[in-house]
């Protein structure tokens, strides 16, 4: 039996986007069918729900560091190689339902490019970050996700564009950058967001707006599979990756 869900982890509100400008919608709160069928839910048979989210980018750019802030609230300015891929799950409880992240933290040198393409598949989110203040990194981003993509159905598949390390840059640097990130996330459609793993900033809203909008398309997708009509029709939200029944592993070779 798993411990209850932390409250600081309960979302009962859908999280607001970072950017009207760059949003994968900009809706007040979560989909009235979501709503109803987790009302449903609380009465009825819940079954674990948990959505593979894989996080790539360049190397350096703060992929490990802005899942640790989030995951375990610290921030470690000792940079230590991510290698092949690794992975941290966490739990919430959406709407009165359990569900979890599985955060896929994959390693952004060339040589381990092959290993961790292979824990692509059958990803709900993918999150392409890049530093705000190294402009190659955005520029790199299309190709992250070219890759990711390669994987996945692009038909289910959540994209968002992070940019970390915000506390490094000016006002004005930030705003350029945005410019340019906010065009490519348009371009990709993608939604933006730009944290600081160092201070916090703005790193637990994103995680939470991730999860909010990773389980109100899996409640909307189970319910277009079952081809529910009516709200009780549905009895479980099915957990649709297989993945997380691995264990946390480091892979031997390419
Ligand atoms: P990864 O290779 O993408 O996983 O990058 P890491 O998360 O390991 O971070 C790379 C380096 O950037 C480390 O030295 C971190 O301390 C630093 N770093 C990561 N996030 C931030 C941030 O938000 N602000 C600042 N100032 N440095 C950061
Ligand atoms: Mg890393």
């Amino acid at each position: 039996m798993l411990p209850p869900v932390k409250k600081d982890r309960v979302i009962s509100q859908l999280p607001r986007c970072f950017s009207p400008n760059a949003a994968l919608h900009t809706k007040d709160g979560f989909h009235p069918q979501v709503k109803a069928v987790c009302q449903f839910q609380r009465t009825a048979t819940v079954s674990f729900n948990i959505a593979k989210v894989i996080v790539v980018g360049d190397v350096a750019v703060g992929k490990t560091c802005l899942i640790s802030r989030f995951c375990r609230g610290a921030f470690d300015k000792n940079y230590k190689a991510t290698i092949g891929v690794d992975f941290e799950m966490e739990r919430f409880e959406v709407l009165g339902v359990p569900f979890s992240l599985q955060l896929w933290d994959t390693a952004g040198q060339e040589r381990f490019k092959c290993i961790a393409s292979t824990y692509y598949r059958g990803a709900q989110a993918i999150i392409v970050v890049f530093d705000l203040s190294s402009a190659s990194s955005l520029t790199h981003a299309r190709q992250w996700l070219e890759d990711a993509m390669k994987e996945n159905d692009p038909s289910s598949v959540l994209l968002f564009l992070v940019g970390t390390k915000k506390d490094l840059s000016s006002p004005d640097q930030l705003s350029q950058v945005e410019q340019e990130a906010i065009r490519l996330s348009e371009e990709i459609k993608a939604e933006y967001w730009a944290v600081s793993a160092k201070s916090g900033d703005g790193v637990r809203e994103f995680f939470f707006r991730v999860a909010s909008l990773t389980f109100e398309a899996n409640v909307l997708s189970e319910l277009e599979k079952s081809g529910s009509r009516h709200v009780g029709d549905i009895i479980r939200i099915t957990d649709n990756t297989d993945a997380h029944r691995r264990r946390k592993r480091t892979p031997q070779c390419c």
